[in-house]
């Protein structure tokens, strides 16, 4: 992903993506980033807590990585809906993707 959108994650959530220093992906899930930060920041500030740090973040076979966490179990649900978008999601232009993809890219990308 391109540094410009990684520090447009680390501004608007400073919390979630201070310390990240790059995403192994595509900028076409720039949107699902965006969506994940605004949702742990959510969460976070309605049960008075910090939201949880992403660290490391890549595409792996194809989906979504974070990398170990050990997280409350609402975060980790949040986490997976952001794994299960970017099956659904392609990771060049941020077109939906059909159901028998197996790629993460759609035909943009040719
Ligand atoms: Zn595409």
């Amino acid at each position: 992903m391109q540094a410009a959108l990684l520090q447009q994650l680390s501004e608007r959530y400073p919390e979630v993506y201070g310390e990240l220093q790059e995403a192994d992906c595509g900028d076409g899930w720039f949107a699902i980033l965006d969506a994940l930060g605004e949702a742990l920041a959510y969460c976070a500030e309605v049960d008075n807590r910090h939201p949880p740090q992403v660290l490391s973040c890549k595409q792996k076979f194809g989906r979504l990585v974070f990398g170990k966490l050990h997280l409350p179990l609402q975060d980790r649900r949040t986490f997976e809906i952001a794994t299960a978008m970017s099956l659904r999601t392609c990771e060049h232009c941020g077109g939906p993707l059909g159901t028998a993809q197996v790629h993460a890219r759609c035909v943009c990308s040719a």
